[in-house]
């Protein structure tokens, strides 16, 4: 695509919705505020490619607008050092225009009158606990919002299928769904044009991408990072929720479906939705899904606890910190073609990626010598990295097959996740925000597994901090780092 139609194509995804004119962040003292959704908008700001907007904090209890004036100050500060000149006068401007409003959303009417008390259209952030946020928007049904209003949900959307729907119903009532903003801000820009710009601009792959030639697709979001004191979270909810049922199953999406017409949101959640729709985890879920849990290791010469004696973890409660599912995709294009999905903490190497590994040959000629290794496609997220991993002739004896390795780096935004999501929010464009079909649909898939879990239908293994997983799953060898060779298929005999 040339410039100018990528040019137009966002214009015109812009150009359809107003500007927001506030944003409203509910849950101004909060973590997530403080720890990152302040600095992706600052970062935004600063970028100098957005027009200035009123921000507003609210919270419930005597948090106050001096707090909130020093919190806004000093993350606007530390991100005027990569403003540009222009972003430096819009971070100003803001910075001297923020309120604080106190607000029990919780309390019939409140909400209502201080959205109605802001210059509209008004960006809703609900940076609340879910609960809170839910009982927030049915409230709201009762008195409506401004025409215009846009609500942005934090993630987890709903704990089940039958919850989203309900969030759905909800806010169906109160805006139109694309004016509903579904946040998963892992999903940035650069992983998704990246991942379709490759897919899609080069003649050499589109023709190969189906299960005629794909072996098997894995998604792998690895982290170092232990529970990091986030335990009131994520003890309720565990890798699958947190990672697979959120995030990884988009970026599947985005591997496997067929190609939009145009980048344009309806365009591509459409055939984000249409590929869901045909995915599930195969049953004989023993099988197809494997769980595990930390115990106490060393992570970058850091002891770190057993998961079970972390602060505020239930042992009880049996939450997984590492997960595994094999997704089947159920069209002409995938069947056959297993997509395996893991996600966990604690781990001994940090690994996103993709890995596309493709069958071998049909025929290999006779009279080569040395390990036919499949040719893999490695396409790696922040950094986001590409790589390709072929057979080659030599060295030495020119009969035998050795490895090579082409890799490169891809390019992707200067924004921070959450400025990249606010980008979106303020511009009335939901292309990155989880449509409401879908996040049903990610919950109806892998809603069975987390039924057979309970049902204690699946072991729950154990792996040490700072190791690769448990060393009986095979996603857990040590062959999956980009930039080594992977693991080796000796060569047939040839006669
Ligand atoms: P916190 O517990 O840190 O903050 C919750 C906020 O909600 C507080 O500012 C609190 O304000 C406010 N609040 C609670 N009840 C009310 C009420 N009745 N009326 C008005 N405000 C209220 O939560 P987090 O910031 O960690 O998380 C917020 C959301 O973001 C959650 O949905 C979470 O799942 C999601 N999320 C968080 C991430 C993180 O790293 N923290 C990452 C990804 C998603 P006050 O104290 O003034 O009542």
């Amino acid at each position: 695509m040339n410039e100018q139609t990528a040019t137009s194509i966002s214009h015109a995804r812009r150009s359809s919705a107003a500007t927001a004119r506030t944003l409203l962040i509910l849950g101004a003292s909060g973590d997530l505020t403080g720890r990152l959704l302040l600095p992706g908008f600052a970062g935004l700001l600063g970028s100098g490619k957005v027009r200035p907007v009123r921000l507003a904090g609210a919270g419930s209890s005597g948090y106050g607008e001096e707090k909130w004036q020093e919190r806004v100050r000093s993350v606007f500060a530390d991100a005027e050092q990569k403003a540009t000149t222009e972003g430096r006068e819009v971070l100003e401007q803001v910075r001297a225009s923020t309120s604080f409003h106190e607000v029990d959303v919780t309390a019939p009417g409140q909400l209502r009158s201080l959205i109605d008390s802001l210059e509209g259209p008004v960006a809703v952030y609900f940076a609340l606990p879910p609960a809170v946020s839910e009982k927030a928007c049915r409230l709201l049904v009762e008195t409506g919002v401004p025409e215009g209003t846009r609500l942005v949900l934090e993630k987890p959307f709903g704990s089940s299928a039958q919850s989203a729907r309900d969030l759905n119903a909800i806010l169906a009532q109160l805006v139109p769904e694309r004016d509903v903003f579904r946040v998963d801000h892992f999903l940035g820009k650069g992983t998704v044009f990246n991942i379709l710009g490759l897919r899609f601009a080069n003649r050499l792959l589109e023709p190969v991408w189906s299960n005629l030639h794909i072996e098997k697709v894995e998604i792998f979001f690895d982290e170092d990072l232990a529970l990091e004191n986030r335990a009131g979270y994520y003890d309720n909810a565990g890798a699958l929720r947190d990672m697979i049922q959120s995030h990884l199953l988009q970026v599947m999406a985005l591997l496997a479906l067929n190609a939009p017409a145009s980048l344009g949101e309806r365009n591509l959640r459409d055939h984000i939705g249409s590929l869901l729709r045909a995915a599930r985890v195969k049953p004989g879920y023993a099988e197809t899904t494997r769980r595990a849990r930390y115990t106490a290791g060393e992570i970058n010469g850091k002891a770190i606890p057993s998961y079970t004696d972390e602060p505020g973890v239930d042992p009880a409660k049996n939450t997984e910190t590492l997960a595994e599912l094999e997704i089947e995709i159920n069209n002409m294009r995938w069947a056959g073609v297993p997509f395996i999905l893991r996600s966990g903490k604690a781990l001994g190497r940090r690994r996103k990626e993709a890995m596309i590994t493709f069958k071998p040959v049909p025929h290999l000629p006779t009279g080569f010598h040395g390990v036919d290794e499949p040719t893999r496609l490695r396409i790696g997220f922040s950094p986001e990295t590409l790589q390709l991993e072929i057979d080659v002739n030599g060295p030495g004896d020119i009969f035998t097959l050795d490895r090579a390795v082409l890799a490169t780096e891809m390019n992707t935004s200067n924004l921070l996740p959450y400025g990249e999501v606010l980008d979106g929010v303020l511009a009335g464009d939901p292309l990155l925000s989880v449509r409401g079909d879908i996040a049903e649909d990610c919950w109806r898939i892998v809603e069975p597994v987390l039924h057979a879990w309970e049902a204690g239908e699946v072991p729950l293994e154990e792996y040490p901090a700072g190791s690769l997983g448990p060393s009986s799953w095979p996603t857990s060898c040590d062959g999956g780092q980009l930039g080594a060779p992977v693991s080796s298929t000796p060569l047939k005999p040839t006669v």
